[in-house]
């Protein structure tokens, strides 16, 4: 069996960047605005010898806070359930914003490996942009690039450890 892992956030933090990077898949489209990327969508992905499925979300509705539990439930939720564990991706040039706040508190119930993949940090000082995101309360925290490509193979490689 492929481990399905899940990849959630709200909009334009660069999901399907990172599921298009690792799937060399073009069908989720890569927006430059919020939420292009209306539904789950699947794609195989592989590292080393261990194949996974990666599922892209999204289709929030942009910035309105109670919407966004609404839609969480909605498409994030039936992906999470799925999942035999989480990518929660944040951007890491905006800091925590109060969707990533609703959206951690919904992480932290999940059984599952919860892995937060802090993106959009080339050029940035890494260690600074982690600090940043304690506060989210998960502690399995990547710096990332998914345009550039800096650490994703160590992401990926830690969220297949163990299947
Ligand atoms: P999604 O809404 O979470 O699926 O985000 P997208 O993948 O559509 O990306 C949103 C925007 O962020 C696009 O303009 C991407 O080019 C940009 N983006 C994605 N990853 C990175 C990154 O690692 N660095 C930078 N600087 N921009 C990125
Ligand atoms: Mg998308």
């Amino acid at each position: 069996m492929k481990p399905i892992i899940a990849l959630v956030g709200r909009p334009n933090v660069g999901k399907s960047t990172l599921f298009n990077r690792l799937t060399r898949s073009k069908d989720a489209l890569v927006a430059d605005y919020a939420g292009l990327t209306r539904d789950r969508h699947y794609g195989d992905g592989r590292i080393g010898h261990k194949p996974y499925i990666l599922v892209d979300t999204g289709g929030f509705e942009p910035l309105i806070d109670s919407g966004v539990m609404y839609q969480m439930a909605r498409q994030s939720e039936q992906a999470i359930y799925e999942a035999d564990a989480v990518i929660f991706m944040v951007d890491g040039r905006n800091g925590v914003t109060p969707q990533d706040r609703l959206i951690a508190n919904k992480l932290r119930m999940v059984d599952k490996p919860v892995y937060v993949a802090i993106n959009k940090v080339e050029g940035v000082d890494k260690i600074i942009a982690v600090s940043d995101f304690y506060e989210l309360g998960l502690d399995k925290m990547y710096p990332i690039s998914a345009s550039h490509g800096d650490g994703i193979h160590k992401l990926i490689d830690d969220v297949l450890r163990g299947f």
